[in-house]
């Protein structure tokens, strides 16, 4: 019986933890979404301070893609130190 309470419990961290890995946030912008997971962030704030019309910590949503051109997003997007920024691109069969 505590066997299999502990084997219970262990599926049931693993699938949390599964859970948590996958958790992102997705900010459309044209053919692009930019996307963010948080358990990645560090919290540098290199985005805010990068492209502050975009990047606001103290907002919600804190990503406002509406803020600046798809370019100067990715550009900066692609300074994000940790990763936990990214950008998926939709292939024009998905639009
Ligand atoms: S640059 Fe990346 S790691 Fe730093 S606060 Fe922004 S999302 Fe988080």
């Amino acid at each position: 019986m505590i066997s299999t309470s502990i084997a219970l419990a262990r599926e049931l961290f693993s699938l949390l933890l599964i859970k948590n890995n996958r958790m992102t946030k997705h900010y459309k912008k044209e053919d692009i979404t930019v996307v963010w997971q948080p358990d990645l962030c560090i919290h540098s704030a290199i985005c805010a301070r990068g492209l502050n019309s975009v990047f606001k910590p103290r907002e919600k949503p804190w990503i406002n893609p509406e803020g600046a051109t798809k370019d100067e997003i990715v550009s900066q997007v692609l300074k994000c130190p940790s990763k936990a920024l990214s950008i998926l691109e939709m292939k024009e069969s998905e639009e």
